[in-house]
């Protein structure tokens, strides 16, 4: 196993933290090296702080991840590599000192999404989009984000879309799960029998992200798609997996049938190296009508898998549809981990050094 590339983990014992972890365990190319979180839990060894049984796959973080003792985030890094799972109010400043200290960090935080430097990716629609970090300048190393959970399920469906019929408005009303929320999440008292109908700041990221994603990259800058998205989110009591009603209107005519062939035939972006992580299908369309559900669904094709149901005619836009999108997954680690596979192919870790 000798040759993997070294990389630290910040926020590792949180939700998505922890998914990294058992998603890293066994990672052909990169090796867990580091793990950070808050001073409560610095100087703990990771296996006694973090909850790192029952992750994706059955994985169990072997003892010399168990034995990592955890570092506070100020700490000198020795891994090129780092991933980011940290809340955004510390995520910002945080990821700029270690980008500033030479680090590619990889981030699943929303602090950075936005910058116009910043490369927000989906390594199956917007690869391209990783030519930002040459206009890093501010920092010695890079930063790369993940958009957020429901954005990248809502992203990766409209891509095809887009690229075939123009899309002119977009209206997504999302059933988000628990794990969403992070720790400790809302109380069971909240959420028992009930719905929530606000998820604070997920509707702006839902309104802005996918245009960013969807735009072209001309003249070392992302021109947005121009179309608007309208967002409606509610946290329900599921535990995992973001189930998405999406509505959508055309530039062209376009039918169910004419959607429905566009998504099962959508096979991403070309790369001349595969991801290790990248799924098979990064969408898949299904017939059953009372499908997509999260517990069936969610862990299609591992996690990464997008399932797409109920494609059916709209009576105010052009067609509707369900997608459901595994939060923790394609949603939040497996992206995260993507996008450093896709760094790494584009070669900004070999360049990576920390000062
Ligand atoms: P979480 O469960 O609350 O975990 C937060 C992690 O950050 C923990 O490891 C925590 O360490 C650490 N942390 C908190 N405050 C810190 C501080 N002051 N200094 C250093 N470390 C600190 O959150 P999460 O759900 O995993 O989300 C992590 C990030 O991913 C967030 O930016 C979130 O928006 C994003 N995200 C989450 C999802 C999802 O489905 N959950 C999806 C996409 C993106 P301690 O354990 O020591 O407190």
């Amino acid at each position: 196993m000798s040759g993997r590339i070294d990389v630290g983990l910040l926020g590792a014992t949180g939700t998505v933290g922890t998914w990294l972890a058992g998603m890293l365990q066994g990672h052909p190319w990169f090796r867990l090296a580091e793990v950070g979180a808050s001073p409560g839990s610095v100087g703990r060894a990771y296996g006694e702080a973090a909850a790192l049984e029952g992750l994706p796959g059955g994985a169990v973080p072997g003892d010399d991840v168990r034995a990592l003792t955890l570092k506070p985030l100020s700490d000198e890094w020795k891994s090129p590599l780092l991933l980011s799972a940290l809340p955004s109010r510390e995520a910002g400043p945080v990821e700029e000192e270690l980008a500033g200290r030479g680090h590619v960090v990889v981030s699943n935080a929303a602090s950075h999404r936005m910058d116009l430097d910043v490369p927000l990716i989906i390594p199956e629609v917007n690869p391209d989009h990783i030519d930002l970090v040459h206009r890093q300048e501010r920092w010695a190393g890079t930063i790369v984000t993940n958009p957020n959970c429901s954005v990248i399920g809502l992203a990766l469906v409209l891509a095809p879309l887009h690229r075939t019929f123009g899309l002119q408005a977009v209206s997504v009303v999302t059933l988000q799960a628990l794990s969403g929320a992070g720790r400790p999440g809302p109380s069971a008292a909240d959420m028992l029998d009930n719905v929530l109908p606000h998820i604070g700041g997920e509707e702006e990221k839902l309104e802005c992200e996918p245009q960013k994603i969807l735009g072209a990259l001309e003249d070392g800058r992302v021109r947005p798609a121009a179309f608007p998205v309208s967002a409606q989110t509610h946290r329900v009591p599921v535990a995992h997996g973001h189930l998405l009603a999406v509505s959508v209107k055309f530039e062209e005519p376009a039918g169910p049938d004419d959607v429905a062939a566009v998504l099962s035939g959508f096979r991403g972006a070309v790369l001349e190296e595969r991801l290790p992580s990248a799924p098979d299908r990064a969408i898949e369309v299904v017939e059953d009508p009372t499908r997509p559900q999260p517990r069936l669904d969610r862990d299609r094709g591992a996690g990464m898998t997008v399932t797409v149901g109920r494609v059916r005619s709209c009576e105010t836009f052009d067609v509707k549809f369900s997608a459901l999108v595994h939060n923790l997954v394609r949603g939040a680690a497996g992206a995260a981990l993507l996008n450093a596979e896709l760094c790494h192919v584009f070669g900004c870790t070999a360049g990576a050094r920390a000062r």
